[in-house]
Parts: C-alpha cells; structure tokens; sequence
C-alpha cells in the first residue's frame, strides 16, 4: 500500500477543502469499501479524510414526512430504526440482506451508496478494466460474466452496482443532500449514479470535494407496505443475482400505484417506470405481475454467462409482487 497521510475533517468546509484541493484524496468513512480496495492496490489514496465525526448521523422525521437520514448512519442503526421499519420496509429489508452483521455495524448511509463495483477484473490488478484503468480494455465482457449486469451496460463496461440499499431508495424517489466547493445542493438518486456508456470510470455525477450530508426520503403512505426480494447464491452473506424493491397500493382488486426497482441485474440501482407504467390502474394479478416483469426486462442485453438473469428477474419480480399483494 502507498504511503498516505490521515486527516481528521473537525467540520464540513474543511471536508470538502481539503478533498477538492486534492484529486486523490478520499473520504473515510466506514472503510469496508475503501480499506479493501486500498489492500488490493486498487485505490491508492494520497490523503485519508476522515469523516466519521462530522454530525450527520441522525435520523430525523421532518414536519412534510420526509424521513433525513444522515450520512453517517450505520446501515445497522438505520436497518432497525422505527421509522424506517414501519414507513419503508423495503428499505430495512434491502439492509439487513446486505453484507453481514459485522458489516452493518461499520457501513454508513454514504459510504454504501458510493461502494465500488464486485466485479472480479476490477478487483484483480492482472487482468484489464476499463473502470480501473481507462482505455485498458474489459476483461468481462469477453470473459466470465455470470454476476455482470444485462441493464444499461455498454460496450466499455457491464458491472453491476452491488448496493442493495440504493434499490430500496431509488424505488422511492430518495434525494441524495450533497456539500460540495458551491455550498449545498440536491441531487435526485436516481441521477447520482452514471452509466458506464465510454467512461466507466464515471461512476456518479459527484464533483471533487462533495461530501454527502444525508438522503432524504419522500413520504409515500403506500410505502408502509412494501418488499425487498433478494435471490443470491447463498442465504446470506452474498450479492443479489437479482432483487426488487416494490410498493404496491391496491384498491378494489386494481394497482392504484406501484414503485418498481431491480438490484443485481442493473448498472446502477435501476428503478423501472415502465414495469410501474404496466402495473397501474390494471387488475392486482399474477397476469399483470408478468407483464410488468417483461416490460422490466425488456431492454436487458443478455450475454453468454449472465442471460438466466433475465428469467431470475423477472420471477424475483413477480414473487415480489404476489407475496405483497397477500400480505
Ligand atoms: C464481504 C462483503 C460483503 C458485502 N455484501 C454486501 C451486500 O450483500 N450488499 C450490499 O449492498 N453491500 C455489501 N457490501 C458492501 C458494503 O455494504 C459497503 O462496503 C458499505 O456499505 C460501504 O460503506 P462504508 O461506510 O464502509 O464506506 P467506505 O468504505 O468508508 O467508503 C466507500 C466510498 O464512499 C466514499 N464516501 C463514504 N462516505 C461518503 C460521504 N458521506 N460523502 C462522500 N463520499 C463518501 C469513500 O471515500 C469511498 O470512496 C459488502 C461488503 C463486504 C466487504
Ligand atoms: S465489467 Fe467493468 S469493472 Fe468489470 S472488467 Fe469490465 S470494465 Fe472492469
């Protein structure tokens, strides 16, 4: 590893300071991303900047019924929390299958939002990876794919984003509050993450020098009856090969509303407007639940290792939605 020198950020401002004056500098904040990826050679950060005891690990219920859950808030503090578990269970479900117990306790709000990629090339310092090293090539598409993602992948890049955190909160319209060189500004979840396309190594519109403060997530009454399905390899302890995140309102045996979201299958955590599009105002039914999983799929690219992931999710989806729908 590099030799680095370790920063204690005492307030915002001189967070983002000391970050934008630097381009390989890196915030520190649970350290189960970036100490491992600073083991495997791949970041190698001049400076750390530890942000652990900024104030921002809080969750408060505002006056509208936004729930502002700090950036600091550990996945295993916010997995548990009242509020979440009875306003969005799908989100303290996506938490608690993530990772590990040990895990949870160290990982915070920000730092599971800005976790790297599980692929395997990126993580292998032998083998090309265009989102490690621009312009080298990608070792996956022509190699061993099976975990790689068959929704808004490029010809440069087809890893999966591996949260499954950020499902449960792009599926409800969740703002991510960012500190940057400019002051204060929001940024829509579904818009912080980029997708591959020529530039992999892109991966959020973040600038240098922001600090995420908190997500903030929008009331939804409907939301209070909600699910998180995550289908791995192993019970625990694994990542998605496919997950949804849905919400169903359901009046007179008709879908009022719906919020769809796909992990494990997507490039980034991947809301699906067309599968909510189909499931509106038809009837609450295995028949529909299907045609809301095709049109989910629709536009997937499957490729040699990974095309039973197109069937995976689309039967994760409809389970999702029937098992809702009884409850
Ligand atoms: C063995 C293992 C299994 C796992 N399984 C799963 C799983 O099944 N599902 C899943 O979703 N995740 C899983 N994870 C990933 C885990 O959830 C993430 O490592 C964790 O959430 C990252 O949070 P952190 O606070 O430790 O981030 P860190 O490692 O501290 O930071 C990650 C990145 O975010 C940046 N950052 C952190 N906070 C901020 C901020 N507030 N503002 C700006 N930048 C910031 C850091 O600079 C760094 O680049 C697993 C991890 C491991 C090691
Ligand atoms: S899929 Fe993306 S992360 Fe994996 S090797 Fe290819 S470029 Fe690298």
């Amino acid at each position: 590893m590099p030799p680095f020198s370790y920063t204690s950020a005492l307030d915002l401002s001189s967070a983002t300071q000391l970050a934008a004056s630097d381009p390989t500098a890196r915030f520190l904040a649970g350290g189960t991303t970036l100490v491992d990826l600073m083991k495997l050679d791949i970041e190698r950060p001049t400076q750390l900047i530890d942000i652990t005891s900024l104030p921002l690990a809080e969750v408060v219920a505002l006056p509208d019924g936004t729930l502002r859950i700090g950036a600091m808030v550990r996945n295993a503090d916010l997995a548990h929390n009242e509020l979440v578990r009875t306003r969005y269970p799908m989100l303290s479900q996506a938490l608690l299958a993530g990772a590990s117990g040990q895990l949870r306790n160290m990982a915070t709000t920000g730092g599971n939002l800005l976790q790297r990629t599980r692929c395997p090339y990126f993580r292998d310092t032998a083998t090309p990876c265009n989102k490690r090293e621009p312009g080298s090539g990608c070792s996956a598409i022509g190699g061993y794919h099976r975990m790689h993602a068959v929704l808004g992948t490029s010809a440069s890049c087809i890893a999966t984003h591996p949260s499954d955190m950020a499902v449960a909160l792009v599926a409800l319209d969740a703002v991510v509050r960012v500190h940057g060189r400019a002051g204060e500004r929001v940024i829509p979840l579904a818009e912080l993450h980029r997708l591959p396309g020529d530039h992999p190594e892109r991966e959020t519109v973040l600038e240098p020098g922001d600090v995420i403060t908190a997500v903030d997530v929008p009331a939804l009454p409907f939301a209070s009856r909600s699910l998180y399905l995550k289908v791995r390899d192993r019970a625990s302890f694994a990542f998605a090969l496919a997950s949804a995140a849905v919400a169903l309102e359901v009046e007179g045996g008709r879908v009022r509303d719906a919020r769809v979201a796909l992990g494990g299958v997507g490039t980034k955590p991947w809301r699906s407007r067309d599968a909510e599009a189909v499931l509106r105002g038809r009837p609450a039914s295995r028949e529909t639940y299907r045609d809301a999983a095709r049109a989910a799929l629709a536009n997937a690219v499957p490729r040699t290792h990974n095309a039973f992931k197109i069937e995976l999710a689309q039967r994760t989806l409809v389970r999702a939605l029937t098992r809702l729908e009884r409850r």
